[in-house]
Formats: structure tokens, C-alpha cells, sequence
């Protein structure tokens, strides 16, 4: 039974230490169409529960000063975890200067427990695939008991209280929630949340269910469909096909003031003549780099104070 796992470098966290909290099979309040672990029924409890103990003794065999994170996960959903809020305190014993962070999909934080526990936390993942309740429950197919706008409400109030580094993450689905109507609806709800990143990405991993993803090119379309203020990052890159598309200087800055790009994404998009302009543009001190949780991104100076405030 491996509960510690890693470290790994991960681009988003930095160098992560895993701890799976349902080591020995899945156990989650979701069977989402996309979850890379077998398709298994939905549970609100854990029925297979590991000892605060056995995780902390094997967690310090582990630890050492390279690692960034210790990242909370599991096979399954982490906050069904019955034990974490001591668990968090005796990390808090033991971590350093290391951060915590939680990889959850949000459904619990109706639970008021859970949702003050996640409090202590340095950083906090939190997904979100879909506002409309049918889209939710195709995509996700939550157990019985989770209500999506419930859910968003939450998620919602914790960003309001939270006073660490808020990621959300929204996975994409061919044919889902992929659509012009959805994305309008998640732009909304993200208005009102507070986060430090907004990941955007899509299936990389083989699913539980036979759904595509989508390409590079349409999360960049959908990137763009929301507002410009919004942190939103593109966090999937396995299957991009270089763009090589053709800009000019003040196109390079009209899309940076749309929305702020990493290194990965321009190589991405751009060919190697709009490369040597942005270059240019750096040097001019017209576009800066600002790092917002371990990434960087390209924003332009005017906009720098303006934009991704909560770094
Ligand atoms: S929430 Fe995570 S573990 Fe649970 S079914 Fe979805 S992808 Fe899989």
C-alpha cells in the first residue's frame, strides 16, 4: 500500500510530495466520464480509512527541503477523508516551509467541517467542470446527494474567506461543456470567485468512459471567450499541434491585454519572426513576465498591477 508517492515535478505546483488518502482502491463522490482510474460507483463515505499515524511516520521518510508541496489526493476524492483535518495539523508539525496543498473537486465544501478545514491549507485546488446541473451530472456524475449549484455557492464564499493561493481547474469535454453557452455560464460564476489561477485544460490520459477531449487550439478559442481579467491559464499541452501563426506587434499586445500567456503557450502559437517582435516588445519593457503560483506569464506592463492581483 503506497500512501507517499513522487516527489514529482509538476509545471502548476512545482516539486510535489503525493499523499493518496484511499491507497488501497478508488473511493469518490464522483465517477467523472474523464477520471484516468477505473469506472467505479460513488460513495460519500470512506470505507477504507488509513491512520493519521501510519501517514505522518511515513510522510517524514519522505519529506526534505526540495519539495514545494505536500499534495493532499487519493484514488478518488481526498476530503472524504475522515481524519484530514488532524492530518493537516500534524503535517503542520512536521512541514517546514513547505506548503500543503489539496487537489478536491469541490463538492464537499458544502460540508462545514470540510470547508474549515480546507482553510488551513497553503494552497487549494478546487474543480469545476460546469455550472448547468445537467452538464455537471453528465460530465461528473456526482452521487445522489451533490447539487451543483449548492456547490458553486461554496466555492463562491471559500474564495471570499480563503486567504491562501486558490487554483481552479475546469477540464473540458468534446461535445459537454465545451460549448459557447456553458463557457458564458462559467465566466459568470468565475466573476465572483476570487482565485489566484484558473486552469483551463483537457483529457490527457486515457478516460473511464470513451469521450475526447479537445485540441490546444479550441482551449485557446475558449480561453478567449473569457473575460480578460480573469487568470485563466491553459494547462494542457500534450496533444497542441504548433500554430506558427503570423502577428504583428500591436497584435501580440492586443492578445496579451486579452489574456496573459506563458512561454509554452507562445511557442505554441507563434511563428519564429512574431517570436523576435515579442522579443522587442520585452526589451521595450512594453511586456513583463509576472509569476502567478510557479507559473510565468507575458502581460503587458500597463497591465501588470491590474491583472492576476491575487499572486
Ligand atoms: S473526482 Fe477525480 S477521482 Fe473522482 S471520479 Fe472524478 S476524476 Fe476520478
Amino acid at each position: 500500500m503506497n500512501i507517499i508517492f513522487g516527489p514529482v515535478n509538476s509545471r502548476r505546483f512545482g516539486s510535489s510530495l503525493g499523499i493518496d488518502l484511499s491507497p488501497s482502491s478508488k473511493q469518490c463522490n464522483f465517477d467523472c466520464l474523464y477520471c484516468e482510474l477505473a469506472p467505479m460507483e460513488t460513495v460519500d463515505s470512506q470505507h477504507e480509512v488509513v491512520a493519521v499515524e501510519k501517514i505522518i511516520e511515513e510522510l517524514k521518510h519522505h519529506l526534505h527541503t526540495k519539495i514545494d508541496v505536500i499534495t493532499l489526493t487519493a484514488n478518488g476524492e481526498p476530503t472524504l477523508y475522515p481524519f484530514l483535518e488532524e492530518l493537516i495539523d500534524a503535517i503542520d508539525t512536521i512541514k517546514g516551509s513547505t506548503q500543503t496543498l489539496i487537489l478536491t473537486n469541490s463538492a464537499t465544501l458544502v460540508d462545514e467541517k470540510v470547508f474549515h478545514t480546507l482553510l488551513k491549507l497553503d494552497q487549494v485546488k478546487l474543480s469545476l467542470d460546469a455550472v448547468s446541473s445537467d452538464i455537471f451530472k453528465k460530465i461528473d456524475r456526482p452521487h445522489e446527494s451533490i447539487q451543483i449549484e449548492k456547490v458553486i455557492q461554496k466555492i463562491i464564499e471559500f474564495s471570499k474567506v480563503y486567504k491562501g493561493k486558490l487554483f481552479i481547474e475546469i477540464l473540458f469535454v468534446y461535445g459537454l461543456n465545451d460549448t459557447q453557452e456553458e463557457v458564458a455560464k462559467l465566466n459568470d460564476v468565475l466573476k465572483n470567485i476570487n482565485a489566484s489561477r484558473i486552469d483551463i485544460g483537457t483529457i490527457d490520459r486515457p478516460p473511464a468512459y470513451p469521450v475526447m477531449g479537445i485540441s490546444y487550439k479550441e482551449l485557446h478559442e475558449i480561453s478567449l471567450m473569457f473575460d480578460a481579467h480573469l487568470p485563466i491559464h491553459i494547462a494542457s499541452r500534450i496533444h497542441a499541434e504548433p500554430n506558427n501563426s503570423s502577428y504583428t506587434s500591436d497584435e501580440i499586445m492586443n492578445t496579451l491585454d486579452k489574456r496573459p500567456l506563458t512561454f509554452d503557450d507562445i511557442n505554441l502559437l507563434f511563428d519564429d519572426e512574431s517570436k523576435i517582435k515579442l522579443q522587442f516588445l520585452i526589451e521595450e519593457e512594453k511586456v513583463v513576465t509576472k509569476t502567478v503560483g510557479n507559473l510565468e506569464f507575458l502581460v503587458l506592463q500597463a497591465n501588470a498591477k491590474r491583472k492576476l492581483q491575487k499572486s
